[in-house]
Formats: structure tokens, sequence, C-alpha cells
């Protein structure tokens, strides 16, 4: 059976040690100064895996690409980027992207000391010029002066890349930030702009490993929604959605994290939550904001009847499961609903577990 494309990892990429990977980048930077490739994160993955000759297939598209253009078509990089470097689907191409951007940041110290390098070694060439009184052989001064004339050369090519590559770095600023948003955009749900499902299910799983004490969970579920949405119509449903996702926002207490758990149910992960009361009294506050929400249709001006909303608690116990916890706090909701909705109840007794 075939396996699916492997998307490798920052270490599996770059396992080198700080000093192959310093002298991997000695080769590679001449080899962009020559072919004037500018030093963006793409290019600067390509040519240090070409230096590293890890990619034979990669080395030659490289060379046949150098020979065939004048200078180096962005598409083809991206390409070869794709294929060589990223070789995983859309979701791990973003982490490679970042791997690249942490590679360039560590690249630019690389670079600038390689600067620094050429300049002690041009100074001592001169002073070893402005030594030789005496010339040992008849064309050792010649040798020296054109050797100093092309470490100036290369210098004033190192200066030029370096300046270039800053100009690069503020490109993979941006581009670090479109992924901070883009990644943080992913966690959210997009109606109601708490996290949604997704990112609730690895947060409480996270909460629940660190194995701290005062964790609890909340969820509440809208009463009679469906109804609600038929009488009035989805948009407006949705904008009832969007109203309490904003109460849970403003009322969300510290390090605590709320999510949209799906449809009409949402959740809140409590922290320093030590016991029921506790709690409760925070629920019961929300509880009673979301009855008191007044929301009027734009079109007749015509104010809605109260929107309520029944909740379950349940704290965290030692060996839970983070189905364990929602089970428990489902269970709890359920039994508000049963009781008549628009009410908090705590975890039922014969659910708990004894911690
Ligand atoms: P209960 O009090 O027992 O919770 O009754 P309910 O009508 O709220 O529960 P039910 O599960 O029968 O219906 C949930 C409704 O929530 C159905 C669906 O139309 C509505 N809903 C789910 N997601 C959305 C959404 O994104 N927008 C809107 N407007 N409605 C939604
Ligand atoms: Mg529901
Ligand atoms: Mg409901």
């Amino acid at each position: 059976m075939s396996q699916p494309p492997h998307a490798p990892s920052l270490l599996e990429l770059y396992p080198e040690e700080t000093r192959e990977a310093a002298e991997l980048l000695k080769r590679a930077i001449p080899l962009m100064v020559r072919h004037d490739i500018p030093p963006n994160p793409l290019h600067y993955a390509l040519w240090y895996t070409y230096s590293k000759g890890s990619e034979p297939e990669l080395n030659r598209r490289l060379d046949q690409t150098l020979k065939n253009f004048e200078s180096f078509p962005p598409e083809t990089a991206s390409r070869l980027f794709r294929d060589f470097i990223i070789r995983g689907e859309l979701e791990e191409a973003r982490s490679g992207q970042q791997q690249v951007i942490e590679l360039v940041d560590d690249i630019e110290g690389g670079v600038a000391r390689s600067v620094l390098g050429s300049q002690t070694y041009q100074s001592s060439l001169t002073l070893g010029l402005a030594a030789l009184h005496e010339p040992l052989t008849d064309n050792l001064p010649s040798v020296l002066h054109d050797l100093q004339q092309s470490t100036q050369h290369m210098q004033e090519q190192q200066e030029q890349f370096l300046y270039r590559l800053r100009a690069a770095q503020s490109e993979i600023q941006q581009l670090r930030s479109q992924l901070e948003r883009a990644q943080l955009a992913a966690t959210l749900d997009s109606l109601t702009q708490v996290f949604n499902r997704h990112a609730f299910n690895k947060l409480l799983e996270q909460a629940l490993a660190a194995n701290q004490p005062g964790l609890a969970l909340v969820m509440l579920d809208i009463d009679h929604f469906k109804q609600f949405n038929d009488q009035y119509g989805h948009p407006l449903g949705d904008r009832v959605l969007q109203h309490v996702a904003q109460l849970m926002r403003e009322l969300l207490p510290a390090r605590a994290m709320a999510a949209r758990y799906g449809g009409e149910e949402f959740c809140f992960i409590l922290r320093d939550c030590f016991t029921l009361e506790q709690a409760h009294a925070f629920a019961e506050q929300l509880r009673l904001k979301i009855q008191a929400l007044r929301i009027k249709i734009r079109r007749t001006d015509q104010m809605l009847d109260s929107i309520t909303a029944s909740f379950g608690l349940a704290l965290a116990q030692g060996g839970d499961s983070p189905e364990s916890l929602i089970t428990r706090a489902d269970d709890a909701l359920y039994q508000a609903k049963h009781n008549g909705r628009n009410q908090v109840c705590p975890t039922p007794p014969d659910t708990a577990l004894i911690a």
C-alpha cells in the first residue's frame, strides 16, 4: 500500500549542528550572490539544500534552471520548494513556512558574521601588504594585491546581499504576522469569534493533561432555539448567537476560555474554580445576563421575548478524560433542560466521580 506523502519536521529537514549549518551557509550564500538570486525564505531553503547535496534531483533541476534562465523564475522556486522542501499537504505547508522563517532568522546572523569575517580578513591582508617592504618573490605583491581586490569585491557583494536580506526580513515579519493571524483565525468560530470546537478539544485536552486542580467545565445550550429560528428566521438567530457570545467574552474570568461547542451550544473551561458553588455563581450570572438581553427586530422595531439558556456544570476530577468531563457536564445540562430550562444544574451526584 502506498504511504501518504511525508511532511518533514524542522529537525528532519535541518538536522545539522550549528557549525555544519554555517559551513553549508557559507557555500549557499556565494551561489545566491553569484546568480543574483533574491534572499527570500524559499530561495534560502532551496540553496541551503543544494549545498547540502541531499536532494540530487533538486540540484539537477536548479542547475538546469540556472542554465536556461537569466534570472531565477519565482514560480520555479515555489514549485521546487513545494516538491523538495515541504513535500506535504497544505496544513503541513504552514508549519514548513514557519520553519523556513525561523531558518532565515538564524541565517541573517550568519551572514552578518560572514561579512564581519571578510572585513577582518581584508584588514589583515592590508596590514600584510603594508608589511612587505621587500618583495619575497617577484610576483607576490601583485598576487596579494589581486587577493585583496577580490576580497573587497566579495565583501561589497556580501554587504549588498546583507542589505537585501534586511529588506527581506521586513517581508518575513509581515509573513509571520499573516501566519499568526491565519493561525488564530483557524481556532476561532467565524460567526461568534469565540474558540471553535476543534480549539476547544485541544485546549481541554491540554488543560486536563496539565493536571492542575481547579478546572471546571460549564456547558450552555440556548432554550427552544429551533422554535426561535422558525418564528424569526435564521439571520436573527445568528444575531442571538453573536449577542450570547459577546456576553460570554465580556464575563470571561481570568485564565478561562469560551468556545462554541456546536450549533447553539457553548462552553467554558474555567480555571481556579474549586467548588461547584463557584462555577454555579459564574453560570448564574451569565444566565441572568442572557435573560436580560433585549433584542429588537431592526426592520419593525419589535422587541423580542427573552432568550434563555440552560447550563450544566462539572468539576474535573483525577483521572478525567475530556470525554468523561464533557459527559458529566452534558448530563447536568440535560438535567437543567429536564427540570424546566433557564437554570443552572451541577453534575448529578450519581454520575460524579469520587476524587
Ligand atoms: P432545547 O431547549 O431543548 O435546547 O431546544 P432547541 O430547539 O434549542 O434544541 P434543538 O437541538 O432541537 O435545536 C437546536 C437549533 O439550533 C436547531 C438549529 O436550527 C439551531 N441552530 C444551530 N446552529 C445554528 C446557527 O448557526 N444559526 C442559527 N440561527 N441557528 C442555529
Ligand atoms: Mg442544542
Ligand atoms: Mg437548544
